[in-house]
């Protein structure tokens, strides 16, 4: 049995500056919350706009060092927060379930997950290869190489409390770019366990400062109007990033943007249904439904619809509710009320249009803000269930007549983060493939998600990429030298 006090109190709760974590300015706190149980976790100090600016001096003051140090330098710090991570494993899953609920047994596998990040930069970080080559008409030796973009904001999101930030930090560090992390006011615990972690493992003063604040605006307004900032990297609703995003263009900076998704899951009739309902069910119910990547909308072909539906609903059923700390849970709680308000209103939006609730379709009583798995058949175009991201465990199904219509459908939406395909027919990869828009799809896989894999979004989704080759070029810019060629006639 782990001893929650104990553990709670190895987490730092004020604000990462400069290498020392310090009260804020005015001394001002905010509360962390157990959604499984409403119970108060941690107090954390909240973060000032002049917080905010000490940050970012720290990090301009780190800047110019930080990028001189070795590639090796910096993949040995990487490879350390690795494996202290994984000494930290039960430390780092624990804290996730308390402060956003997620089961244990997906904690952990978000900290294998989130620590592959570290693991695979520190492998990118001694082979960010430039380019030496003549230019065609042979008058000039071209060489290009990357520089890192310079100081970051990184502000992450609150349901993968871990991956989202080592899938930020990771490719800064590997670039050489210094950066100030805001993690999600809901679970900013792991974000600070994660900063000592990575001073730990020898992260120089400065190069990661951590701002957690009740007011985010207080945070990213100040930094995103100074000219010393060079970058932005959002994780989190596609309403938030676009002001963001505006605020961004006044200083012109490099952004980053991976924001909200509506997944379509395709299953056509020649799928191995078995395969598609476990499939489905993966994409559906994995943080509880609240991931950008989470099936939104099922559409089955209509010859298989009756089957899918019978053993697709008979799983989620079967799916139980509870605190994820206990053994056997597999959906927690959502993360506040006001998500299972909003779950409420997106069953009864679909039945005022005609739509049917054959599992499900309430919240579960609490304490604890919990939401019974749900599956919405009929459902019209129109309702919210098929339109908006769920984030949480209700799964309309609908039904289309030709892969034509199923890729219409699925187009249907002004996102394009993740789409998944069920078929035996190889042939139709690249065919759907082409048809859909959307940065990532599954083909006979439920769950993609991998540190060597680029990951974002197309649409309203986002720009840029994630992890995978591409990660670490959102951190840096291409500069190129020329000089005339010694053999030129
Ligand atoms: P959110 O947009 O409410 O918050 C995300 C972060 O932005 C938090 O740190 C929050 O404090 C901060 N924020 C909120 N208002 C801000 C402001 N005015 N200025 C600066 N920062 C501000 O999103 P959320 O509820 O934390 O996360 C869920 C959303 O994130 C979903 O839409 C989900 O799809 C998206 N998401 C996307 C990806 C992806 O990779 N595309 C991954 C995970 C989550």
């Amino acid at each position: 049995m782990t001893d929650l006090t104990a553990l709670l109190s190895e987490v730092p709760t004020g604000l990462l500056i400069d290498g020392d974590w310090r009260d804020a300015s005015d001394n001002t706190t905010f509360d962390v919350t157990n959604p499984a149980t409403e119970q108060h976790l941690a107090t954390v100090a909240s973060a000032t706009s002049d917080d905010a600016l000490a940050a970012l001096d720290a990090a301009c003051a780190a800047q110019t060092d930080w990028a001189r140090t070795s590639p090796r330098t910096r993949s040995e710090i990487l490879r350390r927060a690795f494996d202290l991570v994984h000494d930290r494993a039960e430390t780092f899953a624990t804290l996730m379930t308390l402060e956003m609920g997620k089961p244990l047994a997906e904690a952990r596998g978000e900290v294998t997950y989130g620590a592959e990040y570290l693991r695979w930069f520190a492998e990118e970080t001694v082979r960010h290869y430039g380019h030496h080559t003549t230019v065609p008409e042979g008058t000039l030796r071209m060489t290009t190489r990357h520089k890192p973009v310079g100081p970051c904001l990184l502000i992450t999101p609150w349901n993968f409390p871990l991956a989202m930030a080592t899938r930020k930090i990771a490719p800064a560090i590997a670039a050489g770019c210094t950066m100030v992390l805001k993690p999600a006011k809901l679970t900013p615990l792991t974000a600070q366990y994660l900063a000592q972690t990575m001073i730990d493992a020898g992260l120089p003063a400065g190069v990661l400062n951590v701002v957690a604040s009740a007011s985010a605006a207080q945070v990213s307004a100040p930094l995103l109007a100074d000219p010393r900032l060079r970058k932005l990297s959002f994780t989190g609703s596609t309403p938030v990033g676009v002001n963001l995003l505006k605020a961004a263009a006044d200083n012109v900076l490099r952004t980053s943007m991976e924001l909200g998704g509506n997944a379509p899951v395709i299953v056509f009739e020649d799928a191995d249904i078995d395969q598609a309902v476990d499939g489905a069910l993966a994409a559906k119910t994995r943080n509880g439904g609240e991931a950008c990547t989470a099936g939104n909308r099922i559409l089955v072909h209509e010859a298989i619809a009756a089957e899918f539906t019978e053993k697709f609903a008979a799983k989620m059923a079967a799916l139980r509710v509870g605190d994820g700390m206990a053994a056997g849970t597999d959906i927690g709680p959502m993360i506040e009320a006001k998500a299972v308000a909003n779950l409420q209103s997106l069953v009864d939006d679909a039945v005022a249009r005609g739509g049917r609730v054959r599992v499900g379709g309430g919240p579960v009583p609490g304490p604890g803000f919990f939401f019974a798995p749900t599956v919405i058949v009929d459902a019209p175009r129109e309702a919210r269930v098929l339109r908006e991201e769920i984030f949480g465990p209700i799964a309309p199904i609908v039904t289309f007549g030709s892969e034509a219509e199923a890729v219409v459908m699925a187009n249907d939406t002004e996102f394009g983060l993740a789409s998944y395909v069920f078929s035996q027919d190889p042939s139709r990869m690249y065919r759907m493939a082409d048809g859909l828009e959307f940065g990532l799809m599954g083909f006979n896989a439920g769950v993609i998600s991998n540190a060597a894999a680029p990951f974002g979004g197309v649409k309203q989704s986002g720009m840029g990429r994630e992890g995978g080759a591409e990660g670490i070029a959102e951190y840096s810019s291409v500069q190129y030298i020329g000089q005339p060629d010694p053999y030129a006639g």
